[in-house]
């Protein structure tokens, strides 16, 4: 595997990056995860707009231009020769001696790497998941796509250790507020999409923005609105969304299945409706 680092490319195990790299030291960057499917990059001006307001609300400028930035994106991906693939971005404020407070003409450093992609299975898809239900104990500012991820990582731990896929995070009125790494929906009573409102609380997905303008051109009502973990339980349906997850049913909830336990209606349809938009779609 080949990975970009400022400037080279370089074998995945060179070490690389400088040790007083902020990265390193404080977790003081952003990243981005975008996918390749069949040799096309998903979304791409989305995801370089996300990485944008990230870094703009970090004090931090773009490592190179838009365009710059695309280029060693694809470049990096040609040289793994995978198709299907993940592309992991992560820009750092720079190297300078630790110290919290940081001057003003910092350099930032980035790096690319890429992974063969890995979507949930046909099984998983038709079976859906489960999630278990955590308090949300990040920090006030989740809109910004943070490599510092100390909570994300631990809730997603216990998750895995319960035999879950996700932990769905709650807020200190039991609403939930996103997963460890996955934007939350239900279907409810009247068939309504429900997903949480855009706001420091949770990450605005790519793919959660993408999948609520499919819904919404194929008549689904949206409702952006806080939902209890009780509605969850309660829904019709409900699922995930991630660029690496997709649209993905979430049929029990701390142990209890969500309706009948299997995947619903609209939940299919917009795994199906969101396969077709990225490329995906096996040829039926
Ligand atoms: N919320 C969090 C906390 C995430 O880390 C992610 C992605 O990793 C998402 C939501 C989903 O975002 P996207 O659809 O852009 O992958």
């Amino acid at each position: 595997r080949i990975a970009y680092v400022n400037g080279r490319y370089v074998s995945i195990d060179t070490p690389a990056v400088a040790i007083e790299d902020r990265g390193y030291q404080f977790a003081d960057g952003i990243y981005e995860v975008c996918k390749v499917v069949r040799g096309r990059f998903c979304d791409l001006e989305r995801h370089l707009d996300r990485l944008e307001r990230s870094l703009d609300a970090m004090g931090m400028p773009m490592p190179m231009s838009r365009r710059a930035l695309a280029l060693v994106m694809e470049e990096t991906w040609r040289r793994n020769a995978l198709p299907d693939a993940v592309i992991y971005l992560q820009v750092s404020r720079g190297t300078a001696p630790r110290n919290h407070a940081f001057g003003a003409s910092m350099r930032p450093s980035l790096v690319v790497t890429v992974r063969a992609a890995k979507f949930p299975s046909g099984a998983e898809l038709e079976k859906g998941v489960g999630v278990i239900s955590l308090p949300d104990e990040r920090w006030a500012n989740c809109h910004i796509k943070s490599i510092s991820l100390l909570p994300n990582i631990l809730a997603k731990q216990q998750a895995a250790k319960a035999g879950c896929r996700e932990a769905w995070l709650l807020d200190e009125q039991g609403r939930v507020t996103e997963g460890s790494s996955s934007n939350a929906w239900i279907v409810d009573g009247e068939g309504r999409l429900v997903t949480r409102p855009l706001g420091r609380e949770i990450l605005g997905g790519i793919t959660r923005s993408v999948v609520i303008e499919l819904a919404k051109r194929d008549g689904i009502e949206v409702v952006e609105r806080a939902f209890t973990l009780e509605e969850a339980k309660a829904a019709r349906e409900a699922f995930l969304t991630s660029t690496t997850s997709l649209v993905l049913p979430v049929t029990a909830i701390d142990g209890t299945p969500v309706a009948n336990g299997h995947p619903g209606s609209v939940t299919r349809r917009l795994a199906e409706l969101y396969a077709e938009a990225e490329g995906m779609a096996t040829a039926a």
